[in-house]
């Protein structure tokens, strides 16, 4: 299905903005043009949807999340940045396992099964995609994801 991601990516957040519980703070650094894709939106939504609920889970009272895309020459760079807990170094590749999951105590408190990213891992590759992550213990993290994209440039000014 071919969507603008811009505007598909700004539904997702305006939904979690109007139902989250905490106070944390949304801001968007997004292009003001549309990025028009063909993607699975179903698909890309639960990885979305499940990136955006850890960020919230792991985020302190006050944090800010941070929402980008960056359109280079045949992909899209989307990320989403939290102020939270962050992840030891050493463990940040394992969170795309099954059932892997930082802190077994705080995890059982904050409830999920470790499933989240590694389902978001399959269907980012689903659109020959990489997702990755960079973090801080005590500082936050960043969850990156690309997506191929075809740039097509307005060509119109060759002919004149
Ligand atoms: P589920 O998504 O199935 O509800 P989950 O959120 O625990 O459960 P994942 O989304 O796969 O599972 O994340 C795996 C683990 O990675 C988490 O349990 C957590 O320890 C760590 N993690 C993921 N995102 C963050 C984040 N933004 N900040 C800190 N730790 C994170
Ligand atoms: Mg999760």
């Amino acid at each position: 299905e071919w969507v603008d991601f811009v505007v598909f990516f700004n539904r997702i957040i305006d939904r979690f903005e109007l139902t989250k519980e905490q106070t944390v703070d949304f801001e968007r650094k997004l292009p003001d043009k549309p990025i028009l894709m063909e993607i699975d939106p179903d698909k890309l939504t639960q990885v979305i949807d499940n990136v955006i609920s850890n960020a919230l889970k792991y985020s302190p009272e006050g944090g800010k999340v941070t929402f980008r895309i960056k359109e280079q020459e045949d992909q899209i760079i989307v990320s989403i940045t939290d102020q939270g807990v962050g992840i030891p170094k050493g463990n940040v590749n394992k969170i795309f396992g099954r059932f892997y999951r930082v802190d077994k105590a705080r995890s059982r408190k904050l409830g999920g099964t470790g499933l989240g990213l590694a389902i978001a891992k399959e269907m980012v590759e689903a659109h020959d995609g990489h997702i990755w992550a960079r973090s801080i213990e005590g500082k936050g993290t960043t969850i990156f994801f690309s997506l191929p994209y075809e740039k097509y440039e307005d060509e119109g000014d060759d002919w004149n």
